[in-house]
C-alpha cells in the first residue's frame, strides 16, 4: 500500500496570505483530505528579522475561518539544530562547500559572462581554493557563506503532477547558496530536510519554484532520501488576464470586509485553472472528492473578484440559520432569515430587511389612484387570521373586490408594506411583518406620503 499522503503549506510569517498562498494552502489541505492523509501547516520563520508574531497568528487565523484545520504545526525557527547536523553531513561528505566571493564579485563575474553570451552560472572558484588561500581570506576577515554542489553528470528530471515532465540540465544552474556567512539560513535546504522529516510525500506550490525544485531533487538525493512528489501550480491572474499586484494585497480581511464567506472563497479557488466548473457548494466534502492535479493546466487561473461575488450571493441563499445567526440582528428567527435570504448578496444585508419587517418604513411614493386600493386592504387586512396565509388572503380578497391582478394589484401593495418596490417574496414577509404593523403601514399608505410608520 502506499504510504499516507502528508502535504504541507509553508508560508513565511513575513506578511498576511494573500489569495494566491490561500489557494495553495487550499490545494495541499484538500489533497490530503481526499486522500485521508495529513496537512502541516510549516511556519517558514528562518528570517527573524522580517517574520513576525502577529503575522504568525494571522496566518492560522486566516486558514481557520476558510475552513482548513492542520493536523499539525512545524516551526522552522525552532529546528536550526536540526539543520545545522544535516548541514554538517553534507559538508562531511563534499556536497556542501564555502564560497568567499562578495556580491560585488559576483555580480562582475556574471556580467563578464552575459556580456561573452553565456550562461550566467557560479564558476566553482572556491572549489578551487587552497587551504591556505581560504586561511588567508579568513585572516582578511572574510566569513564564507556555503553553497550546494550540484552534481552536473546527472540530468534532473521528475514527472511533475500538474506540469508533466520536467527536466534540468544542472550544467546550466549554479550551486545554490544555501546558508549565509552570519549561520543564518537561506530556505532551500531547511524546507528539503523538513520534507525528509517530516515524511512530505506530496508538494504543492506555485511553478515560481520549479527552478528551486530543480536544486532540491538533488539535495533530497544527497541527504539520502527518496524525493516527494511535486505539483507545480500556475499563478493566478487578474480578471483582466494579467499577473496583477493587486492580488498579492487581496487577503481574508479584504474579502471578510466585502461579506464573503470563507465557502465562495473555497469553492473559487478548489476550482480556477482547472477544466472543472466552479460550483457554488457550502460542504467542501464534494469539491475534495472530485479534487485532482490531473484537472489543472498550465495556463494562468484567473481570478476574478466578480466571480467570486457571484459565486459568494449563491452560498449566502444556502446557509442556514444556524450557521448566520451570530451575525444577524437581534431577534432576527429562521423565519425571516429564510424569508430575506434569496435576497442577499452578503449576510450583512439581512440587517435591512430585518428593518423593513421589524422598524419604521419611509412611506413610498404611491400613486394616487392606488389610495382606494389600499384603504381597502387595510381594512381587510385588519380582519385576518395572521397565522393562515395572509397574503394568499389578502390579495385574494382585494382581486375579487377590485378586479385589479399582477403588477397592479402587487406593486402598490408591496410599496405600502415595505417602502421599497423589490424584494422577498411577499408572503413570507407580511407574515413576518404581522398584523398590526401591516394595518398601519396600509393605512399610512392610504393617507398620503410624508408618512412614518
Ligand atoms: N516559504 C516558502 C514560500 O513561501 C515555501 C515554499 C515551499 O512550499 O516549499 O515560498
Amino acid at each position: 500500500m502506499a504510504a499516507s499522503v502528508v502535504t504541507r503549506f509553508a508560508p513565511s510569517p513575513t506578511g498576511h496570505l494573500h489569495v494566491g498562498n490561500l489557494r495553495t494552502a487550499l490545494h495541499n489541505w484538500m489533497w490530503a483530505r481526499r486522500h485521508g492523509g495529513r496537512f502541516l501547516l510549516r511556519i517558514d520563520d528562518t528570517d527573524a528579522e522580517r517574520s513576525r508574531e502577529d503575522y504568525v497568528d494571522a496566518i492560522r487565523a486566516d486558514l481557520a475561518w476558510l475552513g482548513i484545520e492542520p493536523d499539525g504545526e512545524e516551526r522552522q525557527s525552532a529546528r536550526f539544530d536540526r539543520y545545522a547536523e544535516r548541514f554538517d553531513d553534507l559538508v562531511r561528505s563534499g556536497r556542501v562547500y564555502p564560497a568567499y566571493e562578495t556580491p560585488e564579485e559576483l555580480d562582475l563575474r556574471r556580467k563578464i559572462l552575459l556580456g561573452r553570451g553565456l550562461p550566467p552560472v557560479y564558476d566553482r572558484a572556491a572549489l578551487r581554493l587552497s587551504d591556505a588561500e581560504r586561511a588567508a581570506l579568513e585572516a582578511q576577515g572574510r566569513r564564507p557563506h556555503w553553497r550546494f554542489r550540484l552534481d552536473a553528470a546527472a540530468p534532473i528530471a521528475w514527472e511533475d503532477r500538474i506540469r508533466g515532465h520536467a527536466q534540468f540540465d544542472p550544467a546550466l544552474l549554479s550551486d545554490p547558496v544555501i546558508r549565509r556567512g552570519d549561520g543564518s539560513w537561506l530556505y532551500l535546504l531547511p524546507s528539503v530536510i523538513d520534507d525528509i522529516d517530516m515524511g512530505i510525500t506530496d508538494v504543492v506550490r506555485g511553478e515560481d519554484h520549479v527552478s528551486n525544485t530543480a536544486v532540491q531533487m538533488q539535495m533530497f538525493e544527497a541527504l539520502g532520501a527518496a524525493p516527494p512528489a511535486f505539483a507545480h501550480e500556475a499563478l493566478l491572474t487578474g480578471s483582466e488576464g494579467k499577473l496583477s499586484k493587486r492580488l498579492g494585497s487581496l487577503g481574508i480581511a479584504h474579502f471578510r470586509d466585502a461579506g464573503i464567506e470563507p465557502q465562495a472563497i473555497v469553492a473559487l479557488l478548489a476550482r480556477i485553472g482547472t477544466s472543472d466548473p466552479v460550483e457554488p457548494l457550502v460542504d467542501p466534502e464534494p469539491l475534495i472528492a472530485a479534487f485532482d492535479f490531473a484537472r489543472f493546466g498550465r495556463a494562468p487561473a484567473r481570478f476574478d473578484e466578480e466571480e467570486l461575488a457571484a459565486v459568494n450571493a449563491r452560498i449566502v441563499h444556502q446557509l442556514s440559520h444556524q450557521a448566520v445567526a451570530d451575525r444577524l440582528p437581534s431577534g432576527m428567527g429562521e423565519a425571516a432569515w429564510h424569508a430575506v435570504r434569496p435576497n442577499l448578496t452578503r449576510v450583512a444585508d439581512a440587517a435591512d430587511w430585518w428593518a423593513v419587517i421589524e422598524g419604521s418604513i419611509a412611506t413610498a411614493g404611491q400613486d394616487e389612484a392606488d389610495r382606494p386600493l389600499l384603504e381597502q386592504a387595510a381594512g381587510i387586512a385588519a380582519g385576518l387570521d395572521w397565522s393562515d396565509q395572509p397574503w394568499a388572503a389578502l390579495t385574494g380578497a382585494l382581486k375579487a373586490t377590485t378586479g385589479r391582478k399582477g403588477k397592479a394589484l402587487f406593486l402598490p401593495l408591496r410599496l405600502a408594506l415595505t417602502g421599497r418596490d423589490h424584494g422577498p417574496d411577499m408572503a413570507a414577509l407580511l407574515r413576518l411583518i404581522g398584523r398590526e404593523r401591516s394595518v398601519e403601514r396600509l393605512r399610512a399608505a392610504a393617507a398620503g406620503p410624508g408618512q412614518r410608520f
